[in-house]
């Protein structure tokens, strides 16, 4: 495994949560981040078929347009009686012409198990694979999860994404009812990140 030696990490996105988010979990390792944006990088097209498909892209782009180790992120949940679906297209099932629908794309996906009758529980995971990338080509891929199950209807009013319709495995309420500091500790980012500090700053 190799270790990140400098103390400022490139951040291969253009979402600022993400960057402010990656940031905070960083910082205790004396890291700071500088994002995509801040060096003007374009947003490479996500072609992938797979989680680490798709951050190993944006990881490598943005290395190489750089030359300093970068690290990109790709998330997203997958719903066993679907075959896996949305998985990498989680955020294109929310697309429509006016922005992003959430509670269309968890309309769909409930949608689409009471089709296909689909057995109790109705097992699910977010994923969310981290790639570090180094100019030379190497990289680093850990991957972050956390089980559950999809629940209908969607409860609660934090978080984000298809927070509402996720119960995580061993809890009795969804991720967006829960105080965000705790699904922050349990979840699929916070498992990924954990692997990451442990391979490659700790
Ligand atoms: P990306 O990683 O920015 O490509 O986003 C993937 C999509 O997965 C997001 O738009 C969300 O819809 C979904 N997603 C990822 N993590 C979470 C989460 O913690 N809660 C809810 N939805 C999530």
């Amino acid at each position: 495994m190799r270790r990140f030696s400098g103390d400022r990490l490139l951040i291969a996105t253009h979402n600022a949560g993400k960057l402010e988010e990656i940031a905070a979990l960083l910082a205790p390792f004396g890291i700071g981040v500088t994002s995509a944006a801040d060096h003007g990088l374009p947003e490479p097209a996500e072609t992938g078929t797979t989680f680490v498909g798709n951050a190993r892209i944006k990881a490598h782009a943005a290395a190489q347009a750089t030359g300093l180790p970068a690290l990109a992120d790709d998330s997203g949940i997958e719903v066993d009686g679907l075959d896996g679906a949305p998985g990498v297209w989680t955020a294109d099932w929310a697309e429509t012409p006016g922005g992003r629908d959430f509670a269309m794309a968890m309309t769909r996906t409930w949608r689409e198990l009471e089709e296909r009758n689909a057995p109790f529980p109705r097992t699910a995971r977010f994923r969310c694979t981290l790639v570090l990338a180094w100019p030379d080509g190497h990289d680093e891929v850990f991957d972050g999860r956390m089980e559950g199950q999809i629940v209908w209807p969607m409860r609660g009013g934090h978080g984000h994404g298809y927070d509402p319709i996720f119960q995580p495995q061993g809890f009795d309420l969804t991720f967006a009812e829960m105080p965000p500091e705790q699904k922050n500790r349990i979840s699929h980012r916070a498992d990924a990140f954990r692997k990451l500090i442990d391979g490659c700053f700790a």
